[in-house]
């Protein structure tokens, strides 16, 4: 093409009339339209210019088709609902504990219509947003008073700076633990404003060394719990009991960071016992943080609930206000906590707990019924069978313990050589699904654990459109 003839593209004005295009401006406006436009015709006539393409072969009807595709795509939401075949039911990075229908209701509630979040209906007097789930809290743990904030990390830090700041905080060698995504316990003392004081060893620490470290200068002794990890064989760690008797009769306050805790004892439904919030404070522990969307099962929280004068003194910290939780939060948080006043019906009704208790044999069922449809979809050069499996509850509860369940396992049969980026691409196949589904790679295969897999028509309605490139 000679450069002296300039592209002929359709003009902007003759594609904002074209019959293709009014829909769309109808349905997106016309500024978003017009952006869209420009830029495609810019990408356009710069490939034309360079000779990639000729102006001639771009009708206007090709161009209000791709402008309209990449406006829905524009559209589109970037938070997305996704499957969680993963295995682990209280993944972090794929949002944790799902809400109960109360929970989702109470949401709806607080999110359409003014509330009493800081007013007191009975006086008319202004409230306190803590004391609407206090009531229940209190019911629930024994703990004499609550505040609530966004989460446990900030939990920590409040409390630590709270109680703590300028004074030495005494911890454990062996509890001196990273959560992950930067949540280090050091680090989160020194920007609390207290200074470490570690005691012991990683695998052993006696009272005695927790005594010896206690001088003018302590100001409480912290205590977390092994949420990621666990140290086995010869190990020594002095009981929380003991512990808060050691740290009151030198009048400093004993601190648990439990992480995940529970309500009420998982063993009578099966799962791997997890501290409870009641025990710790009956241990004596004068304050236990937690998060409301671990094992609790409700929205992101942090949760801090003890003696009465330290939780007046933590509600106090000017921190507390940047920290604090929001109104759907807390509607929520109360939903969840009044379903476990009736422990007899709290699998039924609390999503992550059913979730966490369903037997192996119904998910292998499942894994059985649902392995021809994929069987079908996914065709050569796959294997796909239904096995048992294990899971993990996660979000550092149990870290150790395995959780029997079940999964279709997608097994590629090609030489060793070209199986690694076989599973990489069916892995990419899934996750590019109108809802992606999320399995893991492990064993030269790729896992699709069925524990959480609840909405199984809406999951086989999309397998057709799955299309793994080889
Ligand atoms: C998970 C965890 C935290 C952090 O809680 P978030 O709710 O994720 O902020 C803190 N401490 C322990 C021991 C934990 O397990």
């Amino acid at each position: 093409m000679s450069a002296s003839v300039a592209p002929r593209l359709p003009s902007i004005d003759g594609l904002l009339r074209h019959p293709a295009c009014l829909p769309l401006a109808d349905r997106y406006g016309r500024e978003s339209l017009l952006a869209s436009l420009r830029q495609l015709l810019d990408e356009l006539r710069s490939s034309v210019l360079n000779g990639q393409l000729s102006a001639v072969e771009i009708s206007p009807d090709v161009l209000a088709g791709r402008v309209g595709e990449r406006l829905a795509q524009q559209q589109r939401s970037h938070v997305r609902r996704v499957f969680n075949l993963t295995g682990t039911v209280l993944h972090t990075n794929l949002g944790r504990a799902l809400l109960p229908d109360e929970a989702i209701d109470a949401v709806q509630m607080a999110a359409r219509y003014p509330l009493n979040l800081e007013f007191d209906l009975a006086s008319g007097k202004r409230g306190d947003r803590d004391d609407l789930i206090e009531g229940l809290i209190r019911e629930l743990t024994g703990a004499e008073a609550v505040t609530v904030v966004n989460n446990n990390a900030a939990a920590v830090l409040l409390t630590l700076n709270s109680l703590g700041a300028r004074k030495e905080g005494i911890i454990s060698r062996g509890e001196l633990i990273e959560i992950g995504g930067a949540f280090r316990i050091p680090d989160i003392m020194a920007r609390a404003g207290v200074r470490l004081h570690e005691v012991g060893t990683t695998n052993r620490t006696h009272a005695r060394d927790y005594e010896a470290a206690i001088s003018p200068r302590s100001g409480l002794i912290m205590r977390v719990h092994a949420s990621n990890y666990s140290i086995e064989g010869f190990t020594a760690r002095v009981p929380t009991a003991e512990l808060a008797e050691l740290a009151h009769r030198h009048g400093l306050p004993l601190l648990e960071d439990l992480g995940s805790g529970s309500l009420l004892d998982l063993t009578r439904w099966g799962l791997p016992a997890e501290p409870t919030v009641r025990q710790a404070l009956l241990d004596g522990a004068d304050i236990v943080t937690f998060s409301g969307d671990k094992l609790l099962g409700g929205p992101q929280a942090g949760l801090i609930v003890g003696r009465k004068e330290l939780i007046a003194k933590i509600k106090k910290n000017p921190l507390k206000r940047a920290l604090r939780v929001d109104k759907l939060t807390l509607a929520a948080l109360e939903a969840v906590l009044g379903l476990y006043r009736d422990p007899d019906r709290l699998a039924e009704r609390l999503p992550s707990l059913r979730l966490l208790t369903r037997p192996q044999a119904a998910i292998f069922a499942q894994a059985e019924r649902l392995q021809p449809a994929l069987a079908q979809v996914i065709g050569q050069p796959w294997t796909v069978s239904a096995v048992k499996a294990l899971g993990m509850i996660g979000s550092g509860s149990q870290p150790v313990a395995r959780l029997p369940s079940a999964a279709l396992c997608l097994r590629p049969q090609v030489s060793k050589r070209l199986r690694g980026r076989c599973l990489l691409n069916l892995e990419a196949a899934l996750r590019g699904l109108p809802i992606p589904v999320l399995g893991r790679i492990d064993d030269d295969a790729l896992w699709l654990d069925l524990r959480q897999l609840d909405d199984e028509p809406a999951w086989l309605a999309q397998l057709p459109q799955l299309q793994v490139e080889s």
